[in-house]
């Protein structure tokens, strides 16, 4: 049985993709060091399953990561393992620094350990973000050959990373490939993040909180989208090359709260007298729109993202209301202050 390893499998993205690949019959090691935005909800149902392990830690810790790489020899990494949300990453930088940037370093050492004294083939699938390139212009969309221009930590992190991966892989000769993918959506999304935490406030009967006025515009795709394209990467992705993944779907914040709010219309479901949109001081920093453009992937991996955004945010909507315990298993301390329930 192929093997894989997913690092930050217990998050959003990681536990989608672990569930993805036990599906596929593939065998699963997690290594996740379970930060706040790990949730056990997010991995219960697949219980004791024989074809999945976990390990808790930290992929900085190489001898660790080494350890486990010889003890399961997979065909490859997805590495997901990092901090993600924009705001703390601009309260407080340096956890992004050691875990996106030096956690990445590890990683690449052990990979590089382990190939060289085992003479294994082992691929590593990095997967970073759209935020790398930085603001696009109305009517542009970036290419894999787009300057890398982050605005903020967590985007200057993850840029830090892709340089880095790609510095291994013409000085090492490591076998890696790197995703660039636009906003996810879908179940497991730790609350403090757009969608989820617009479906919170919506099930609470609390404002729905958006930054500026609202115009800010992203593109979305649904997880299950991601996922597929992740191993699409890993088998048919060239090393050394990065691949946009994108859906083609940008709209602004806004109108994925009016989305949301429809969506309870049409379904008849109560909403509460305090769900309005409320704006709030702007993000410093804030881009205003990024766009992949996607052609790459399409013509020579032949994917393309297949959820329609009505469709996906109407089921993501479902999952959260059918799924309230994945809320209340989150320690609410750890995500009021980004609702903006309390005060800095
Ligand atoms: P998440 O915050 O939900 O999950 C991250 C997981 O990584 C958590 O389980 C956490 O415990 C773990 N982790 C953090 N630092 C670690 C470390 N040093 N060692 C081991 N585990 C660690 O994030 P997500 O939204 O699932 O994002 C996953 C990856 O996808 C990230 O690299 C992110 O940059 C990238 N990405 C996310 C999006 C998105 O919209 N969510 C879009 C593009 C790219």
């Amino acid at each position: 049985m192929k093997k894989f390893i997913v690092t930050g499998g217990s998050g959003f993205i990681g536990s989608n993709l672990v569930k993805f690949l036990l599906k596929k019959n593939y065998f699963v090691i997690n290594i996740d060091k379970l930060s706040y935005s790990a949730n056990p909800y997010n991995l219960k149902d697949i219980g004791k399953n024989k074809n999945y392990r976990f390990f808790k830690q930290d992929i900085n810790n190489k001898n660790k990561v080494l350890k486990i790489l010889n003890r399961f020899k997979p065909i490859g990494i997805f590495n997901l393992a990092a901090e993600t949300h924009v705001d703390r990453s601009i309260d407080n930088p340096e956890q992004f620094i050691k875990s996106n940037i030096l956690g990445v370093y590890n990683l690449l050492e052990a990979i590089n350990l382990y190939t060289k004294k085992n003479k294994k083939k082992l691929k590593l699938t990095h997967i970073s973000t759209d935020e790398v390139y930085g603001d696009i212009e109305k009517g542009k969309r970036s290419t894999e050959e787009y300057p890398y221009n982050p605005s903020s930590p967590y985007s200057a992190s993850k840029a830090s990373a892709d340089q880095l991966i790609k510095s291994y892989i013409k000085t090492y000769k490591i076998s890696a490939v790197i995703s660039n993918c636009c906003n996810n959506y879908g179940p497991n999304q730790f609350p403090e993040k757009l969608i989820p935490k617009l479906i919170y406030s919506i099930i609470t009967n609390r404002p729905l909180s958006i930054y500026g006025r609202g115009k800010n515009s992203r593109e979305w795709i649904h997880v299950k989208d991601h996922c597929e394209a992740l191993l699409k990467i890993f088998f048919k992705g060239k090393i050394g090359e990065s691949y946009n993944v994108g859906s083609n779907q940008n709209i602004k914040n806004i109108d994925i709260a009016k989305k949301l709010i429809q969506i309870l219309k049409k379904k008849s479901i109560i909403i509460g007298n305090n769900v309005k949109i409320k704006f709030v001081k702007d993000r410093p920093g804030h881009d205003f729109r990024y766009a992949l453009d996607c052609k790459k992937i399409h013509k020579q991996l032949k994917w393309k993202s297949r959820t329609n955004l009505n469709e996906g945010l109407s089921d993501t909507f479902h999952w959260y209301l059918n799924n309230r315990d994945f809320f209340t298993s989150v320690s609410k301390k750890l995500y009021d202050k980004r609702l903006g329930l309390k005060k800095k």
